[in-house]
């Protein structure tokens, strides 16, 4: 374990300027993660103000604990506390299995609420620490200079700004990831999409109608349903008072991941159809829903550019499915530890921090991806009738009980000074043992025929999915 001092606060100026594209997740946690180590962040964000978009968001305790210690606790458990069980049904509406949940988990409160509310928390805690935010301001151009050591952005009004760092926070659809690996990396459909709602429970009459009012009176609930291919979440937050529908199936169709793209009920509907009541009358109360299309991405072959100067990170980096539950956590993670990698290069070795954070963090983000794949496939692959504890929702300890913070003091110089010493090399990925049913890896073809796919052993079958 490493020598250095345990987490503080009280830490001098690192003299390190980082510039953070993107206000998101994992710009934000960057960013005042940066400001606690001593280094002078600015943050430069595209949109001219903050919008109410998105709807139900999940942090994990492995992300939560990090908030905690900012002094965040008590605000975000006002407004996105987490109910004590998810009660698992089949689709034809048996019992499964009800995983209890109890609080605190390895030590921290998960939180579940409006995406818009606790990223307004964060976002506001990051100005009270006077970080700099210039909404606004879009990047459309990256550059680094070895010689200098400096890395640079352009923005729309041609504006640059230049600093020991880049981090590009820009989502799924990055513009620098292009500039980092050095080809166009097109997302590709995933092959599932989700309807997704969010509504006031008693306006729209979950609250009176008997099949759906058990998401109401008794407070924060969530409920899933399984199996035939698809899964179906129903979760009451703020005491019941605010219900979202999460429906995950089967949807090839290649357009892009947008948020905001409008569903339609009556489609929601022909799919619930044939299943237990219950999830058709909470959908038929939704105002209007999302049709969001999964895109998934290869893993990128670094996130750090050549010069260790322009580094991605969040959904820039990795973007996750819903089922991991881990995407914005795994974001703070990646923000939190990059402050730290940075702290303990100093300004001399931004190069060597940037590259050691990538090893820190790439197959971790992986393993906490695939778990998201292997949740989905056996929750879609479930039978009416099935029960058992293997169908909770997975709450490892190697994921859960992570402190990043901690993690980083502890692994940077070993990993450091083995980089150092046999030279950096891209990152590559180990198998994911720990999944449920996992058997293997499988390569085969030649050039542009490659095939790559995980193999899993599911039902006495073996599955091959494609990766
Ligand atoms: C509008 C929206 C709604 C979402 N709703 C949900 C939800 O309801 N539930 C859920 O689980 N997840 C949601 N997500 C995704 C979730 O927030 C992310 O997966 C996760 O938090 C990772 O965060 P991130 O910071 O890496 O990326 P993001 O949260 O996508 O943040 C990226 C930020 O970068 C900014 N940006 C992009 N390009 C540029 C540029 N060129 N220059 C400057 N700034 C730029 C964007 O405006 C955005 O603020 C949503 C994301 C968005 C953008």
């Amino acid at each position: 374990m490493a020598e250095h001092p345990p987490p503080s606060d009280d830490i001098r100026d690192t003299g390190i300027d980082v510039i953070v594209v993107g206000a998101g997740f994992a710009g934000i946690a960057c960013a005042v993660e940066c400001k606690r180590k001593g280094h002078r962040v600015m943050i430069l964000e595209k949109v001219h103000e903050l919008k109410q978009l998105g709807d139900m968001l999940s942090l994990g305790v492995n992300a939560s604990r990090i908030l905690a210690r900012w002094g965040l606790h008590e605000k975000l458990w006002g407004v996105a506390d987490s109910a004590g069980e998810i009660h698992i049904h089949d689709y034809l509406g048996d019992l499964v299995q009800v995983q209890k949940m109890s609080y605190p988990l390895f030590g921290a409160f998960p939180y579940n609420g409006h995406r818009a509310v606790i990223h307004e928390v964060l976002f506001e805690h990051a100005k009270s620490l006077g970080i700099e935010i210039r909404m606004g301001h879009q990047a459309v151009e990256y550059w680094e200079d070895e010689a200098n050591g400096k890395a640079g952005v352009k923005i729309q009004t041609g504006e640059t700004f230049d600093a020991d760092v880049i981090v590009a926070a820009d989502g799924v659809k990055s513009l620098a990831r292009k500039f980092v690996i050095g080809y166009c990396d097109n997302p590709k459909p995933s092959g599932y999409a989700i309807y997704r709602a969010w509504f006031d429970a008693e306006e729209h009459g979950i609250t009176t109608d008997p099949l759906t009012d058990f998401l109401s009176v008794h407070g924060n609930q969530v409920h899933a349903w399984i199996g035939g291919d698809m899964h179906f979440l129903a979760i009451s937050s703020q005491g019941g008072k605010t219900i979202c529908f999460f429906l995950t199936h089967k949807d090839n169709a290649a357009v892009d991941g947008d948020w905001s793209s409008p569903g339609k009920i009556e489609d929601v509907l022909d799919l619930l159809k044939d299943r237990d009541p219950r999830c058709a009358a909470i959908v038929s109360k939704a105002p209007s829903c999302i049709d969001w299309k999964l895109l998934v991405h290869d893993p990128l072959p670094t996130w750090v550019s050549k010069s260790g100067r322009v580094v991605l990170i969040g959904d820039a980096a990795h973007p996750f499915l819903p089922t991991s539950v881990q995407g914005a956590s795994q974001a703070i993670e990646d923000g939190v530890t990059l402050a730290v990698s940075l702290n303990l290069a100093g300004k001399d070795n931004v190069r060597l921090g940037t590259r050691t954070w990538e090893c820190m963090r790439y197959q971790r983000v992986h393993d906490a991806q695939m778990l998201g794949v292997t949740t989905r496939n056996l929750w879609h692959g479930a039978k009416a009738g099935d029960s058992g504890n293997k169908f909770e929702l997975p709450m490892p300890e190697w994921l859960m009980a992570f402190d990043a913070e901690a993690h980083a003091y502890a692994a940077y110089d070993g990993i450091a000074r083995t980089i150092v010493e046999e030279g950096y090399r891209l990152p590559s990925l180990e198998e994911v043992k720990e999944s449920p049913g996992y058997l293997g890896r499988i390569a085969c073809g030649a050039g542009r025929a490659n095939l790559k796919g995980l193999l899993y052993l599911d039902e006495n079958l073996i599955r091959i999915y494609i990766t």
